[in-house]
């Protein structure tokens, strides 16, 4: 009796949990299987991902593609059953613009086609430019004088030549044990430290005491036609972004007052250098049109959702950026977070899952310009700088793909270590898939950010890198071909059943501490 009295007695200690730990999180792995089944024997993320990429091609914010694009998105949710699609306006946008015909060749003293690309929100040339290469590196205020003067018509090169050579080293990796290890002891991401963009070592070009916008009066004042600049990358991989001054004013009037400026393939680049250096001419023939479309100026992300069923008004967010850079297709960056996000939703809606929360998907416009859809869908939904919303408290937690189209291997706690046992918990299902990895790594550089700026918890996956930082982020080869269908299907089951975990878990999602 007293034998058996002490073995309950240490049967209740044992069971007895404290009441700060909490309960173990609930895993619902009879609805895993059926993602699974429905994510990898059904898929439709090639075919969102291929549509995007090849058939409407960049969608740089604001621009015709991007208009299409958000079309074709809210056809898409429809087709696949999805609830409250549509457009929704989040505040003003950038100018549209798009280019239409980009024509650059080195005529004299020898024939060669130049490979190169405009920067984004560039002005176009008007009829073709022929004219004679001009080298105006100017790196200081004291670099103006010599080429006073010098450049009336001419087409400069803005820039040293870059360091080039052949490579001995991989574009594309795969985290290994190490790399993830490291993630999780000192969230430091190993292969961008150890690569940089995978390519040689290139010079960069930094100017001192004198900035962009200076440097554009003075080619301007001296009567410079076109502006060039060596693009990293290599092997006729370009790098480009935005033109550095219209990023501060991104209006028609704006564009049509800066110059035309393209990045350049460094080893065309490189060639012309070389040849000025020797004191030779060098003629060019350069052909830039833009367009503009004033037809909206509202910027808009798409929105789409399953509703929720006794939690309904709580709310659990997947997203991706739907805006692009403007030289590749956006296929990395991010019609394959695009695809993903939207083949969760149709995963979850074929399964026929009834989320205690309403489970919704933001396609998010203009985030490579800072985030701004997104940030101006959080003003609008959930308040800004401590003036919070209802519908702040009653916000679950928000998860985000934008780093290409590696698979997920873990997830970035963002400083929020009371996300660790969840996100644990929520992974357990895809071991096998190697998905595992909590990283104390803050990635900083997507939408996911904006909600932590609020307060609220969002996250971003760690993903194998490929060759993200090499070939395709922000290059002109960021195209379908660099898509892997495999890993896009394991990035739709995890998100699916990390949404419907995080619709169906007790409470809402733990909150980070503040960042700013
Ligand atoms: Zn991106």
């Amino acid at each position: 009796m007293r034998k058996s009295t002490g073995s309950l007695a240490l049967a209740a200690a044992i069971f007895l949990v404290p009441s700060h730990t909490p309960a173990q999180e609930p895993v619902h792995w009879e609805v895993v299987d059926d993602i699974r089944a429905e994510g990898f024997d059904n898929s439709q993320v090639m075919e969102s991902a291929g549509y995007l990429a090849d058939v409407i091609g960049p969608r740089f914010t604001g621009s015709p593609n991007m208009r299409q694009a958000q079309e074709w998105a809210m056809a898409r949710m429809t087709e696949f059953g999805l609830s409250g699609v549509e457009k929704e306006p989040w505040g003003d946008e950038t100018v549209g613009w798009e280019i239409q015909r980009v024509s650059v060749h080195m005529t004299a003293p020898d024939y060669q086609m130049v490979i190169a690309y405009p920067l984004a929100l560039t002005p176009g040339t008007g009829a073709p430019v022929v004219t004679n290469a001009v080298i105006a590196t100017i790196q200081t205020p004291e670099d103006l004088d010599q080429y006073r003067g010098l450049l009336d018509g001419a087409v400069v090169l803005s820039t040293p030549p870059m360091s080039m050579g052949p490579r001995f080293v991989q574009d594309a990796f795969r985290h290994d044990e190490e790399s993830l290890g490291v993630f999780e002891t000192e969230g430091v991401d190993l292969l961008i430290r150890r690569h940089a963009r995978g390519q040689l070592e290139q010079s960069t070009f930094r100017r001192e005491g004198i900035s962009a916008a200076e440097v554009e009066a003075f080619y301007k004042a001296e009567g410079v036609a076109v502006v060039l600049a060596a693009s990293i990358g290599s092997d006729g991989t370009v790098y480009a972004t935005g033109h550095a001054t219209t990023r501060s004013d991104r209006t028609r009037a704006g564009v049509e007052n800066a110059l035309p400026t393209l990045a350049v393939a460094t080893e065309h680049y490189n060639r012309i250098y070389r040849i000025l250096e020797r004191g030779l001419p060098v003629t060019m023939d350069v052909e830039v049109r833009v367009g503009f479309d004033e037809s909206d100026p509202s910027g808009y992300n798409v929105i789409a959702e399953i509703p929720g069923t006794d939690l309904a008004d709580e709310v659990v967010m997947i997203g991706a950026h739907l805006d692009s850079w403007h030289t590749g297709t956006g296929a990395t960056d991010n019609a394959s977070g695009v695809s993903v996000v939207l083949e969760a939703m149709r995963i979850l809606e074929a399964i026929g899952v009834r989320p205690r929360r309403t489970i919704r998907v933001a396609l998010w416009s203009q985030e490579e310009m800072g985030l701004v859809g997104s940030r101006g869908y959080i003003r609008h939904h959930f308040g800004e700088d401590g003036v919070y919303t209802p519908d702040h408290d009653t916000f679950s937690v928000y998860f985000n793909m934008d780093n290409g189209t590696g698979q997920f291997r873990g997830v970035h706690t963002q400083g929020n270590a009371q996300a660790t046992p969840i996100l644990k918990a929520w992974m357990a299902p895809f071991q096998d898939l190697k998905v595992e990895t909590i990283s104390q790594f803050s990635n900083r550089g997507t939408d996911h950010l904006a909600f932590n700026q609020v307060g609220l918890p969002g996250f971003q996956f760690v993903q194998d890198r490929i060759d993200y930082r090499a070939r395709t982020h922000h290059f002109n080869m960021d195209v379908y071909d660099k898509l892997l269908p495999r890993d896009l299907m394991i990035n739709s089951v995890v998100m699916a059943s990390f949404a419907y975990h995080a619709a169906m878990r007790e409470g809402t999602f733990p909150r980070p501490r503040p960042q700013e």
